[in-house]
């Protein structure tokens, strides 16, 4: 099969698209025949090696995807159907992936295979943050900080769905639109000085009830400035260390809460992804795809995926 494989960490140009022995799926595994992988930036860290997990090399990127189950001994999980992936053992940016099965879920009709591959780490980090970890609740305000991207995106749908007050940011007029579009009812630009006073304006000056934070050595300093008292920002990404305030939080009794999508308790995974499902199914979530690209460009998109100007999910067509 035709896989992306990297042989040692570095930039972009290691992903290499190679022919491979297809995976062998472990007993509780599926073998999914992707049709298209969702590119994460977690994936560049990886590849790149400065993330905490080193893979073994060689290895093949990818956790997101969607495509069809090829061989399945799971349960509900028959040949044939059409499915998305929130995690795979061998890679998903390849045309066949080994999927733990309770990563394995039915591709509701009207999805295509690149929005399928666009759920998996952006829907449920985004479900966790807001509902696990910051306890968002109908009626609050929540700040999207970074809502251009996959998993800003799925927080706006999320959140307008289950009844709060919605602002976005993203940094490009095209982005600043896609944000209205997907569910925000504000959206400001992070790049224009000044748009956290016009945010914390539109709350009326009471703050953010919640904070989701997608780039917290930014922000996470002025974040403090306009979260309400009570409030919880859930930090979510971060490129580096920032200096703040305690002084600002301790007045306002704020929390600022740690996410990860790994840290999911076993009890936790299951009610994440049936409320995902439930969204998808019913209409209320559907993952915007902004660039699609051929497997051969893996390199291409870990490019992408790092510059600004994000619109929606970038996938790997297999
Ligand atoms: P993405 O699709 O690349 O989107 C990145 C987002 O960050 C875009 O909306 C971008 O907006 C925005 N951004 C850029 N500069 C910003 C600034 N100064 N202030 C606020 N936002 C800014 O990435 P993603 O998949 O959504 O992931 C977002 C972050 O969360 C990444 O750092 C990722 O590693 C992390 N993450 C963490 C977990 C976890 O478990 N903790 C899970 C998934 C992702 P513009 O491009 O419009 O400027």
């Amino acid at each position: 099969m035709k896989a992306v494989v990297f042989r040692q960490f570095g930039e972009p140009e290691v992903l290499r698209l190679e022919e491979i022995d297809p995976p062998k799926p472990q007993s509780g595994e599926v073998l999914v025949r992707i049709r298209a992988a969702g590119v994460n930036p977690v994936d560049a860290y990886r590849r790149a090696g400065t993330h905490s997990y080193r893979p073994p090399l060689p290895a093949t990127p990818g956790f997101d995807g969607a495509g069809v189950v090829e061989r399945s001994q799971a349960p509900g999980l028959v040949e044939g159907m059409r499915v998305w992936v929130s995690a795979s053992t061998s890679g998903t940016y390849a045309e066949y992936a080994a999927c733990p099965a309770d990563a394995v879920h039915p591709l509701p009709q009207g999805l295509s295979f690149s929005q399928g591959a666009a759920v998996g780490i952006p829907y449920l980090t985004a479900y966790r943050a807001l509902f696990v970890r910051a306890k968002a609740a109908p009626g609050e305000t929540v700040l999207v900080h970074g809502a251009s991207g996959g998993v800003g995106l799925a927080a706006l749908q999320l959140a307008r769905a289950a009844g709060l007050r919605v602002a976005g940011t993203a940094g490009t007029p095209r982005g600043l639109d896609l944000v209205l579009r997907e569910g925000a009812h504000a959206a400001f630009d992070h790049s224009k000085h000044g748009y956290l006073d016009e945010a914390l304006d539109w709350t009326k000056k009471t703050g953010f009830n919640v904070i989701l934070e997608m780039l917290a050595n930014v922000n996470l300093a002025k974040d403090l400035s306009v979260v309400a008292r009570f409030g919880r920002i859930a930090v979510i990404g971060s490129r580096g260390p920032v200096e703040i305030d305690p002084r600002e939080a301790m007045t306002r009794d704020a929390s600022i809460l740690g996410m990860t999508l790994r840290n999911a308790t076993a009890e936790e995974k299951p009610r994440i992804d049936a409320a995902v499902q439930a969204g998808l199914e019913d209409g209320t979530l559907k993952p915007v795809v902004g660039l699609e690209l051929p497997l051969a460009e893996a390199a291409e998109s870990h490019r992408a995926v790092m510059r600004s100007g994000a619109h929606g999910k970038i996938v790997l067509l297999a």
